[in-house]
């Protein structure tokens, strides 16, 4: 694909390999008109019913998409001055002071202009009005992602399914081998010290001004945008309950320095070397409340900073994980943190990349950068466009439920029923073939639903990838740790692939297994997997 650009920052590991650090890339391209919707799907099975024809409704072009909530940055406004070396949009105000999506151009330092690619909003009800019709390309846009309300539909799909078992589970959840980045996996169980989801998740937040930076802003004023986003997202991609509990203080902790004075206009260069001015800097924060908190209370720490400190004052987001407790790390009274978001480089509002970040806090991996890796899905492994969590990090995360995934461990050809992977509740939605005890082949199925509000047809369908436990995650290496296996019309090269998910009746062929697509659907794919 063309004009794509990709940002690879941070894909840091620090030499002793105590501490983690976050990496995010990002690509960017461009749209299309389009053909039908899921909604035409649901809206022609109701044909049955005798009335359906006496009935008519005139449809409603546009999808139901969630609101904006809170109050948009006045900060962020079309024709202001701005900076932020990620450049892509944020969510500000156009020049009438409605909500629309802005792009700072040039991105180092332009003016907001409204970013025409990416959907208006309806200026009573603040909804992004995202057209019923699936256009062809997918977009890439973000800060926050649109989220379309998942169309659960009642529609079966015509094909018999197997009627196997399909739950050895312990075949399929392969395990970690060591590639040198022990606080992170692709495989089961996610490493030990990580923090884990729960009904009860709380995050605890710490404001911090300087004496070259004071506000009289809220901090959950600030953080409005974030705690919606971030809170929806986990929830959202969760069958198990998962609430997330955020104790913000009504003001900021006034620290008695200038934030100048810690050093932090870190600029990445390789060297790994930004921990020894962001420890003392996080350290001073937390003893600065340490006798106000509990630390040990908490499941996650993030550090905040007034929205005026730009990213040449403080240039990095870290999701500080170490793999296990040891010396150079963060200390409260009642002993180390374990889960801590520094949250930098954060002057244009990258909602996404806090997702990410925080995903690391779990335990969730990246993809190896330094590999032709072309796995487009997973808010983890990359694109922030279509961000839903793959099944793959669902199931390791332990929000998608066993139940809801087809262990494939006998050789007979079986037949197997995916939902959406954005659909909420506890449905079907992966098949996993393990191909050793440390590689799987793995089915999703995807369709513009969810936070993949900007999917286009090129990318609905079932979505095949593979990974190996065993390659590494931030080093050259032989082996992909993660990656696409596309059909061969797909054009493989540039890292994303949006077209690679299998349309009705292709198939593709990895590891002696040929998966092949039976039929499609508003309620997903149907797949054959038959071993060659
Ligand atoms: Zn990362």
């Amino acid at each position: 694909m063309g004009g794509i650009l990709k940002r690879l920052f941070i894909a840091i590991m620090l030499s002793t390999a105590l501490f983690s650090s976050g990496c995010t890339a990002d690509p960017s391209d461009s749209e299309a008109p389009d053909l039908k919707s899921p909604q035409a799907d649901v809206q022609s099975e109701r044909d049955d019913s005798p009335d359906a024809a006496a009935t008519t409704i005139e449809p409603d072009p546009y999808l139901e998409t969630e609101p904006i909530s809170w109050e948009i940055n006045p900060d962020y406004m079309a024709g202001m001055p701005c900076s932020g070396d990620f450049g892509w949009q944020v969510l500000g105000l156009n020049q009438d002071g409605a909500p629309a999506y802005l792009k700072c151009t040039p991105a180092s330092s332009g003016k907001y202009v409204v970013d025409l690619s990416m959907p208006v909003f309806d200026p009573e009800t603040r909804r992004p009005l995202v057209p019923v019709d699936v256009p062809a390309k997918t977009k890439f846009g973000y800060s926050p992602n649109l989220y379309i309300y998942p169309v659960i539909s009642d529609r079966e799909p015509k094909s018999a399914l197997s009627e196997g078992s399909f739950d050895d589970y312990s075949s399929c959840k392969i395990a970690e081998v060591d590639d040198g980045s022990p606080d992170k996996s692709f495989g089961f169980p996610l490493p030990d010290y990580r923090a884990k989801l729960s009904s009860d998740f709380k995050i605890l937040v710490i404001p911090v001004q300087f004496t070259d930076h004071k506000t009289s802003s809220k901090p959950a004023d600030d953080l409005a945008d974030v705690v919606s986003a971030l809170s929806n997202f986990y929830e959202r991609a969760a069958s198990v309950p998962i609430k997330f509990n955020w104790t913000i203080p009504s003001s900021y902790y006034q620290i008695g320095k200038s934030i100048d004075s810690y050093n932090l206009d870190y600029e990445f260069d390789g060297t790994g070397g930004f921990w020894k001015f962001y420890q003392p800097y996080l350290q001073d924060v937390i003893d600065l409340v340490d006798d106000q908190y509990d630390f040990s209370a908490y499941d996650a720490v993030v550090i905040e900073e007034p929205r005026s400190v730009t990213d040449a004052e403080h240039g990095m987001f870290i999701p500080h994980a170490p793999a296990r407790p040891g010396n150079g790390g963060l200390y409260s009274d009642e002993g180390q943190i374990m889960s801590l978001m520094v949250t930098g480089n954060d002057q244009n509002r990258d909602i996404s990349n806090w997702i990410h970040e925080f995903g690391h806090l779990l335990g969730l991996p990246d993809r190896n950068w330094n590999m032709d890796i072309n796995a487009g899905f997973d808010l983890m492994w990359g694109w922030y466009g279509a961000p839903e969590f793959s099944a793959w990090s669902r199931w390791q995360l332990e929000i998608l439920q066993d139940k809801q995934v087809d262990c494939k461990t006998d050789t007979a050809t079986s037949t197997h029923w995916l939902r959406p992977v954005a659909w909420t509740g506890d449905y079907q939605k992966a098949v996993v073939i393990p191909v050793s005890d440390h590689e799987v082949i793995v089915v999703e199925s995807r369709r513009r639903q969810g936070y993949d509000a900007l999917l286009g047809k090129e990318s609905e369908g079932a979505y095949v990838y593979r990974i190996d436990t065993s390659a590494k995650m931030y080093q050259p290496d032989t082996k992909k740790i993660v990656d696409v296996i596309a059909p061969a019309r797909v054009k493989l090269g540039g890292g994303w692939a949006m077209d690679a998910s299998l349309k009705l009746g292709e198939s593709v062929t990895s590891d002696g297994w040929t998966i092949t697509v039976k039929e499609t659907g508003a309620f997903g794919d149907v797949v054959e997997v038959k071993k060659n």
